[in-house]
């Protein structure tokens, strides 16, 4: 089977070398098509690929047509919104994530975030602890559950909303479930953003969330831009002088924040949460081994187009 690893942002060398390893090792071709500059390179490498591994690029309908032999997508991370997933399953092809491959980066970079928040921004002038705030974890998934974890080793207060996962493991791990988006809001000094964008969650916060953040709060987002709504975002930034807002996602209006708001939002220049040389790995390797193993065996354990 030919398997192409196509990455507008290339993995770092050992992931490449990883993959390498694993698809040759079962037997495998191994494509590279690396910093692609046009749709049409993209185009005419899938042709015959039989799977293929993506970071952040778009595998729209139009690959999806092109890419005829096509079995099985995978995206090397844990948001998927970047796949058309409903041209790949008209077409019976298998999409996958890599489900926690990279979350240890992106919760290192919230922690982070918070703490160059709280500090001006690195900037003269005298700033505030994490310790004994509250951080409301919005999502309790991979990632949300290691900034929890971090965030304990800082002494904050950890509570966390997400209505798909079991309050009792939760508190299984010493944080404080919520019993509603609002309260979780209402509560958190800091906020940390894990929703995927999802039809439900896209552009969901906004005013009324923020609005009832508590006085001098961050809303910290490594999750996607596409859930803030920005035009509200704007405005509650404007009429609360003391929200603080930090992104790994840069708003479309993001130029239009730096200028207005200062040092009271920051955005990270290029999308960076799983950009560490061990996320890189991970995923990288997770998904390599993922499609040998459905070529193998039929193995379907990561499909998000069911
Ligand atoms: P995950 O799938 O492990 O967790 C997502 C969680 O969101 C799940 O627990 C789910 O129950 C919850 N959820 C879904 N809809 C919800 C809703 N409406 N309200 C509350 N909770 C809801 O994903 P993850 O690995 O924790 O990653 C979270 C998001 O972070 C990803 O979807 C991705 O968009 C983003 N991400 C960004 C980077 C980056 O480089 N900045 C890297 C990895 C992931």
């Amino acid at each position: 089977m030919k398997i192409l690893v196509a990455t507008d942002k290339p993995f770092a060398k050992a992931a490449v070398d990883g993959i390498r390893n694993i698809v040759e090792g079962a037997g495998h071709t191994l494509a590279l098509l690396e910093k692609y500059t046009t749709p049409q390179e993209l185009l005419a490498a899938v042709k015959d690929a039989d799977a293929m591994i993506v970071r952040s690029d778009k595998v729209t309908k139009e690959v999806v047509d092109a890419a005829s032999n096509l079995k099985i997508v995978v995206r090397a991370g844990a948001g998927y919104d970047n796949l058309d997933l409903d041209a790949c399953t008209s077409r019976g092809i298998v999409a996958m994530n890599t489900p926690g491959q990279n979350s240890n980066a992106v919760a290192e970079l919230a922690i982070g975030m918070m703490i160059f928040m709280s500090r001006n921004c690195f900037n003269p002038g005298t700033g505030s602890e994490l310790k004994g705030k509250t951080i409301g974890i919005h999502a309790y998934g991979n990632v949300g559950r290691l900034v929890a974890k971090l965030a304990k080793g800082f002494d904050m207060n950890v509570i966390a909303f997400d209505p798909f996962v079991d309050n009792a493991k939760v508190k299984a791990d010493g944080v404080t479930p919520v019993s509603s988006i609002e309260e979780l809001y209402e509560k958190s000094d800091f906020l940390s953003l894990h929703i995927p964008a999802t039809s439900e969650t896209k552009k969901s916060v906004g005013t009324a969330l923020m609005s009832r953040m508590p006085k001098g709060a961050c809303l910290i987002n490594t999750a996607r831009k596409e859930v803030i709504n920005e035009d509200e975002l704007m405005e509650i930034l404007e009429k609360r002088p003391d929200l603080k807002y930090v992104t790994d996602i840069a708003a479309d209006n993001q130029t239009a924040l730096n200028e207005k708001f200062g040092i009271r939002v920051f955005s990270t220049p290029k999308k960076m949460g799983a950009e560490t040389g061990e996320a890189n790995v991970n995923a990288g390797l997770a998904s390599a081994n993922q499609i040998v193993k459905f070529f193998a065996t039929g193995d379907k354990t990561f499909q998000v187009n069911k």
